[in-house]
Formats: structure tokens, C-alpha cells, sequence
């Protein structure tokens, strides 16, 4: 490989590694040692069919004999892509997203495979996550985030947690500011795209043990577990700022729309029910309206 092609792929931010078409590991980049445990001179050499990264598909069964994409891409040249576990040097497993090409010698034959491979675990844990939820009924069909009835099992849930780890437990409650002006200056399909986005933003802005879901309307609720201190104020600012900084994409305007939201935060405090936590959220929630929305009230 020439060099300064190997350099580029030496410091790619996702991990590489190349094989003949023996499946033999030809290439193997410095991400992809981080990602699986195993240095370059330990894997440069063998084949992926001696079974050293032992992929597996989300059901546990072994591709390295059976459906192994990237031997499948040498076979027939098409790219591919897929959520595989690899095996980590440690024993563990890790979801990893890969993506298959055919590497070409001159004359354009098949010489070899690339695999393009990058951690996968926060992508997993939602995307999973989404299809329990719609599989129990605990999915909001327009924002793709939990229900009500979600958030209610959850309060019980986490509270039930906290009362016994002595754990903090945040609970912050948003509310869209001057919804209603955005329904009636542009219409209820555009009202239900700035819950989307505000619901897609906030998703892709936690921790995957953070709860997440629309309590009705355009008012939506974060549990967040285990805060450190001070983090709640953090956090809450932080999302806050992060919806105020997101874009709706109107059809007829180059100029997209944005929406600001005002929160209510709170510790859940032992001796008093979800509910009342709830409760003193909201009540700080319009505390915020009060003081002019785009902000958030502690307490
Ligand atoms: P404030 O800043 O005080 O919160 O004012 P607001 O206009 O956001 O509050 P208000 O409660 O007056 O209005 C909320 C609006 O949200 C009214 C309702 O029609 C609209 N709404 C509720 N659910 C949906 C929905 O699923 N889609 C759309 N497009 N609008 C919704
Ligand atoms: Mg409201
Ligand atoms: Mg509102």
C-alpha cells in the first residue's frame, strides 16, 4: 500500500482493516486496535476465518463460516453494511456497525476486502430501545420517543431505584414556548415537525440510562439518574440551549424555523412520592414562563 494512503487510514477516526482474499488480515489500522483490544502485530497474517474477532450477529450466531459480509462483498463486489459483535481482546463483546467494499487491483479484479467498522453501543441501545418500546405500546407514533404510560412506569421505576441506592434522581420537565403561535402561523404539520425535532434532539443529547418521553402536547419529561452534583443545573442548560440551536426546515423558506423550550428541574427527595416530585417540576416549569421563557428553573 503507498504510504501516504496509509497514513490517511492509520489515523481515520473509524477502525480499517484489510484482507486478501484468502481472508487474510493484510491491513489493520490503530482505531481498529483500540476498538477490539488486539494490536497489529497480533491479528496481521491470520484470516478472519481462524475465528480471532469471532463476529456474531445479534442472535449469537458465528458469521466468520456462515454469512460473513465482507467475505460475501469479495464474492460478488457489492458493498454492504451491517450490526455485528465483534469479540474484544478482554472476552467481552462490542456492537460494532461495519461496511463492506471490494478492494481492486489495476485491472479492475477482486483482490481483497475492506472493512470499515465503528462503535456502535449508543446507536444500539436506542434503536433497540425504539422497537421494545413500539412492540409493548409505549411509543409516541409522531416523536418516535416514549408515551405517557412510558413515562409513568418509569417514574415508578427509577423512583423505586432511588429509594433504595440513595442515588440522586432529576426529573426535568419541558415545555415548548409559544406552541401555539407556531400552530397558527404555520400550520399543524409544521407544529408536529418542531415536536419531532425537539424530541429528536433531546434523544440524541442523552445518557443511554437516561428516560426520555412526551408527557402530552409539546411538554416532555427527562429522568435522569445517578446526577452528580451540580449536573442537573448543567444538563438541563444544556438541552435547553441544544433545542434553542436546532432547525426546522421549512418548505417554502430557506430561513428555518426555531423554537425555544422552558423547563422545571428537580432532585427527587426521599419520603415523597413520584408524583409530588412531578408536581413541584411542573410547578417550576411555569416559574420559567413567568421569568420569560427560554430558561430553566431549579428548586
Ligand atoms: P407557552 O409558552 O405558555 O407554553 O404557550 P403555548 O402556546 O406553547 O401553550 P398552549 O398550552 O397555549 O398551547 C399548546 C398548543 O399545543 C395547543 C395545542 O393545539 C398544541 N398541540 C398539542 N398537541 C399537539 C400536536 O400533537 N401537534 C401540534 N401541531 N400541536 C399540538
Ligand atoms: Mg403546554
Ligand atoms: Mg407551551
Amino acid at each position: 500500500m503507498e504510504q501516504n494512503f496509509k497514513d490517511v487510514l492509520d489515523n481515520l477516526l473509524e477502525a480499517v482493516y484489510v484482507t486478501d482474499l484468502d481472508r487474510r488480515i493484510v491491513y489493520w489500522n490503530k482505531r481498529a486496535e483500540d476498538l477490539t483490544g488486539f494490536a497489529k502485530e497480533e491479528v496481521l497474517g491470520l484470516t478472519c476465518s481462524e475465528n480471532l474477532l469471532g463476529h456474531v450477529d445479534r442472535r449469537g450466531v458465528p458469521l466468520c463460516r456462515g454469512e460473513c459480509p465482507l467475505s460475501q462483498t469479495m464474492s460478488d463486489g457489492k458493498p454492504r453494511e451491517a450490526m455485528i459483535f465483534l469479540h474484544h481482546k478482554d472476552g467481552f463483546r462490542r456492537p460494532v456497525r461495519v461496511r463492506t467494499s471490494p478492494l481492486k487491483d489495476a485491472s479492475g479484479v477482486i483482490s481483497g476486502g475492506i472493512e470499515v467498522f465503528e462503535d456502535a453501543m449508543g446507536y444500539l441501545a436506542l434503536e433497540e430501545k425504539i422497537q421494545l418500546l413500539e412492540s409493548l405500546s409505549l411509543l409516541d407514533p409522531l416523536t418516535r420517543i416514549g408515551n405517557r404510560r412510558y413515562l409513568e412506569e418509569q417514574m415508578e421505576e427509577k423512583f423505586r431505584e432511588f429509594q433504595i441506592s440513595g442515588l440522586s434522581l432529576g426529573f426535568l420537565f419541558f415545555d415548548i414556548d409559544h406552541f401555539k403561535r407556531v400552530n397558527d402561523s404555520w400550520g399543524h404539520l409544521v407544529g408536529d415537525r418542531v415536536l419531532s425535532v425537539v424530541a429528536a434532539t433531546l434523544k440524541h443529547s442523552l445518557r443511554i440510562y437516561d428516560v426520555l418521553g412526551r408527557w402530552g402536547g409539546e411538554e416532555f419529561l427527562l429522568l435522569l439518574p445517578n446526577l452528580k452534583e451540580g449536573a442537573l443545573e448543567e444538563v438541563s442548560d444544556r438541552l435547553r440551549k441544544m433545542v434553542a440551536a436546532s432547525d426546522v426546515f421549512l418548505e417554502n423558506s430557506y430561513e428555518p424555523l426555531h423554537v425555544t423550550v422552558s423547563g422545571g428541574a428537580t432532585l427527587a427527595r426521599l419520603g415523597e412520592t413520584p408524583q409530588r416530585t412531578l408536581e413541584r417540576a411542573d410547578e417550576l416549569l411555569y416559574e420559567s414562563k413567568s421569568a420569560g421563557r427560554n430558561c430553566i428553573t431549579f428548586g
